[in-house]
């Protein structure tokens, strides 16, 4: 007997249930894919499994439905495997511990795979009913969403004929996303050249930016954070506009989407500037400080000069001043916002990693966008300011935003059908970060699209939970949309 038995709805449970014996972390999609293929084969509906292990299924409409344009229905099958510290449970090869406690679903010692699990398992669920009459379903189920996207970014939809989509990987009852952020990654390599010899007399001074909040580059962008990559190259590149330095090291960040909280720069100077340029420094920590406030507190600003030499290795003076100035001319953080959803960052980039290797000063930003033209507009800028610095900069792994729409008839049937079973409106929300939807509206022509789905709370984490109760109200609701015709 399985653990979730006797919940309501039983047939979405049940799913669930299946889908967590099935190992499925990100990269490990392959059992979960012909799991999939297979159930739509055993009941005779068409389907379609590509190579990357992407499944679709489509269920033809009930008698009655033939005039009803179809649905699209989406959630991705791969899910964050982590476990506890210490567990013994193999996430490759081993089912998920499902328990229940206190209206809640959670897996002992790993994540639950909630996100998007129970999405997957409402899918399942309608493919399968033979009592409730629907229109017809065209359901995409994704394969590994959560290490960047990489089944919908492949996925041919060419086959499908609806134009309008729910999908099912939100985490909060009651929130209708109805918008996410494009994005791109633009690489800029700035030459440096080595300095021969002329740096015996220099002191080495290591410069530290820290104690930042850092944060992700989708959610956090419009919190006023600093980015320690962008805070130290403008420190450094003040220094250039009026002092003799030297690049001899530069490292900040980990990953472009994510906030840096901690840069840091070893450079060479001239033993007669020390102190002005510690004068200098302290002014313009105190100005960063003021303008950070209590939106980033932590923020410090390290100096160490060594007596010794640390690295023997440094950067001519004209090409350490011309890459910082680099850094300084490309634009960072937010963009523009959205004048149709308030508070709303349409267009946003970070500088998430900085580092300085084989000569060259390499940064990486993550650029995001609502609007395509926007991220395009801004990586052709990039493009431009860095090679007018001599540098080079290459956009790689583009993908498309889910622009909000101002008229969109699912938004407005989907928003009356929730009013009417819970009597209060939903909550109708855009955001920055990307999601499957942006990608698959590039690949659906004039896609209409909302994006729903129970309450989970601490995803990608062994604390993951799930609301039953959430799940039946999710389902009930579901069921009213699908079922509701007549509205075009
Ligand atoms: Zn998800």
């Amino acid at each position: 007997m399985g653990v979730l038995e006797g919940l309501q709805p039983a047939s979405v449970f049940h799913y669930f249930e299946e889908i967590s014996r099935i190992p499925h972390g990100s990269g490990n999609i392959g059992k979960i894919s012909d799991y999939l293929r297979d159930f739509a084969k055993e009941r005779g509906l068409f389907h379609i499994q590509d190579k990357f292990g992407n499944v679709v299924i489509v269920k033809e409409e009930a008698a009655g439905f033939e005039k009803e344009e179809p649905y699209i229905l989406q959630a991705h099958m791969d899910m964050v495997a982590v476990a506890d510290e210490g567990c013994d449970i193999d996430m490759k090869t081993e089912s998920l511990r499902l328990k229940t406690e206190a209206g809640k679903i959670y897996a002992e010692h790993t994540s639950l795979g909630g996100d998007d699990g129970i999405g997957v398992a409402y899918c399942l669920a309608l493919l399968d009913t033979e009592d409730i009459a629907l229109p017809r379903l065209e359901v995409i189920l994704t394969a590994d969403e959560e290490t960047g996207m990489e089944g919908a970014k492949e996925i041919d939809l060419s086959m499908l004929q609806g134009h309008r989509m729910i999908n099912l990987d939100q985490e909060e009852e009651g929130i209708f996303i109805v918008s996410c952020a494009g994005g791109a990654r633009v690489d800029v390599k700035i030459p440096l050249a080595e300095d021969s010899g002329d740096t015996q007399n220099m002191r080495q001074l290591t410069m530290r930016v820290k104690g930042l909040l850092g944060g992700h580059s989708g959610v956090e962008i419009d919190k006023g954070r600093g980015n320690a990559n962008w805070i130290l190259g403008a420190l450094l590149c003040g220094l250039s506009q009026r002092f003799d330095i030297r690049l001899s090291k530069i490292q900040g960040g980990q990953a472009d989407n994510a906030i840096p909280r901690e840069a840091e720069a070893l450079i060479l100077v001239r033993e007669e500037d020390v102190a002005e340029i510690d004068a200098f420094l302290k002014t313009e920590e105190e100005k960063f400080r003021t303008e950070l406030g209590e939106k980033d507190p932590g923020f410090a600003l390290e100096k160490v000069c060594h007596n010794g030499i640390v690295c023997d290795k440094s950067c001519t003076k004209e090409s350490t001043a011309q890459a910082l100035a680099c850094i300084c001319k490309l634009p960072n953080g937010v963009i523009d916002r959205s004048a149709d959803v308030e508070g709303l960052v349409e267009t946003s980039l970070n500088l998430g990693v900085m580092s300085l290797q084989e000569n060259e000063l390499r940064l990486s930003y993550a650029v995001r966008s609502s609007v395509d033209s926007s991220r395009e507009n801004l990586c052709r800028h990039m493009i431009e300011i860095a090679e007018r610095a001599g540098a080079r900069a290459k956009v790689k792994n583009a993908y498309p935003g889910w622009a909000y729409r101002k008229d969109s008839p699912l938004r407005e049937k989907m928003t009356a059908a929730y009013r009417e079973l819970f009597g209060k409106a939903p909550t109708i929300q855009a955001i920055h970060a990307g999601l499957e939807c942006g990608i698959l509206a590039g690949k659906i022509a004039d896609l209409d699209c909302v994006s729903i789905g129970p309450d989970l709370s601490d995803v990608h984490t062994a604390q993951e939970k799930m609301d039953i109760a959430s799940v039946e109200r999710v389902w009930n609701y579901l069921l009213k949309v699908l079922t509701e015709c007549g509205q075009k």
